[in-house]
């Protein structure tokens, strides 16, 4: 059997038992890297060096007889909006090309300080703004699925990465769905955890009150594993939440029993495909023999969310995107006085859609427009969170789909933003509540395969990672390995 087959938590266990080394994981991971990655194009960097010298380090300490993290030795992948010190971070984006940042995110840290393994910095549309990796300044990663399709976005290439068996684990970012649509559409399971719940110290800012980083894994117990690592307060993001982190793999339990879970109909939308719909229905049947109680519930508002997540998520990427002016660092162009230089900085370095984000968002925060959409879209923000409230106030967890369709082919909507704005329906809703939620296969449909969500109250991690894992357990997707090509 191959190591790079195994999940992260097989592989642990392995090393622990010096059934394998850290060299030996690492050395199989750079080998599928090396046969894969010209098909799928994953990654910006890579890293390989860096990682052989963490494994043979990890390797040591057991030499030593030192106790190991859990993450310890475990190969992984960052989605290249999360600064690494020293190692290029570029957010998609020609504006950030050569930027190479002085610090490290809070997770990056976190990770190394649990000697996990870096295999590099991961593809994603320019600045986590897209559904599809195509908004890349640089390239379009394939789905291992079907390699004419996206893998979803924005962090489509840590989905990628680890749906082709790159990576065992990956973090990419959530702001409207990046971290549960590559997810779904790379038929792994990929979590958007509560707002707060991990720091985004270190995450380049899209839209502020609505971005968090998340796990992607090639199963539950391993996305448990990766949150255990990554979640927790952290001084320095001040929307970090001080609650204790629990131990998530003591959630993994295989029945649902006294689970009560909600299906609010408005997430089965019109232009739900019909094989997408069956999946969900399938899951929810078999949810239900698993033990748990399923209804019917009500999410009124639920229409509004993505009008009001497009202003949102573009006023604050205005405002944060605002910094890239060719003074301080990034990418500078020339020009005779500093508008020009401004000027010529900008359209050089942002792509079309960020350019087009940018423009809704200063036009929905200036004066006299501000109350009509930035406003208004904050007031519908309050209207969601509160239909959320009232669903908690009936069931634990609620279920839905996480998109509209299965991948999507390269090319198919890049010229239509609307239709790729529409496929993020299912999975902003989340981010504007500040809930937790994830993505888990339920299915294939013509051989792709189809996301699962299940959605939590604020710190519900445990509920959803229970109620996944039961659900996992009680099917073979998590068995199943992308074709990448070879069928
Ligand atoms: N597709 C959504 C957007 O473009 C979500 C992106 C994300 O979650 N980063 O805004």
């Amino acid at each position: 059997m191959e190591l790079h087959t195994l999940k992260a938590h097989e592989l642990q266990d392995k090393l622990r038992k010096k059934e394998v080394s850290a060299t030996e994981i690492a050395q199989s991971f750079l080998k599928r890297i090396d046969a894969v990655e010209d098909k799928v194009q994953a990654f910006i960097t890579r890293t390989p060096e860096a990682a052989l010298a963490q494994a043979r380090r990890v390797d040591e300490k057991i030499a030593r007889g030192e106790r190991l993290a859990p993450l310890a030795g475990l190969p992984g992948v960052l989605k290249d909006n999360i600064c690494v010190k020293g190692t290029k971070t570029t957010c998609g984006s020609r504006i950030l090309e050569n930027f190479v940042p002085p610090y490290d995110a809070t997770v990056a840290a976190r990770l190394a300080g649990q000697d996990a393994v870096i295999l590099g910095k991961t593809n994603l549309d320019e600045f986590a703004m897209g559904s599809s990796t195509e908004n890349s300044a640089f390239f379009t990663s394939r789905n291992p699925w079907d390699l004419s399709a996206v893998p979803g976005g924005s962090s489509g290439g840590s989905g990628a990465a680890v749906s082709a068996a790159m990576a065992l684990w990956g973090l990419g970012s959530d702001t409207g769905g990046s971290v549960r649509l590559p997810a779904a559409f790379c038929g792994i399971v990929g979590l958007k955890p509560t707002y707060g719940r991990v720091s985004r110290y270190g995450l380049v800012a899209y839209g502020s009150s609505l971005d968090q980083i998340g796990p992607l894994t090639r199963d539950v117990r391993d996305c448990a594993l990766v949150m255990g690592a990554i979640a927790g307060h952290d001084p320095l993001d001040s929307t970090s939440v001080e609650a204790p982190v629990p131990d998530y793999t003591k959630a993994l339990v295989p029945d649902l029993k006294g689970m009560k879970i909600g299906i609010p109909k408005e997430y089965f939308v019109a232009g739900l495909d019909p094989a997408v719909e069956k999946a969900i229905q399938g899951a929810i049947e078999q949810l239900r023999s698993l033990g748990a109680e399923c209804r019917e519930v009500s999410m009124p508002h639920t229409e509004y969310a993505l009008a009001a997540y497009y202003l949102i998520a573009t006023s604050e990427a205005s405002s944060n995107l605002a910094r890239y002016d060719g003074v301080g660092y990034g990418h500078r162009g020339q020009g005779n006085d500093i508008v020009a230089m401004y000027k010529r900085t900008r359209t050089e370095g942002f792509g079309e859609e960020a350019r087009r984000r940018i423009m809704l968002g200063t036009y929905a925060l200036s004066s006299g427009y501000y109350d009509a959409y930035y406003l208004k879209a904050l007031k519908v923000r309050t209207l969601i969170r509160q239909d959320f409230d009232k669903a908690f106030d009936q069931v634990d967890v609620l279920v839905a789909p996480i998109s509209p369709t299965t991948a999507f082919k390269i090319g198919e909507k890049v010229e239509d933003p609307l239709a790729m704005y529409l496929q993020d329906v299912c999975t902003v809703p989340i981010n504007l509540a500040g809930v937790p939620a994830i993505s888990l296969p339920c299915g294939f449909s013509g051989g792709l395969p189809v996301g699962l969500q299940i959605i939590g109250r604020p710190l519900g991690e445990e509920a959803l990672l229970r109620a996944a894992y039961a659900f996992e357990q009680a099917n073979d997707y998590h068995r199943r390995l992308a074709p990448v090509g070879e069928v």
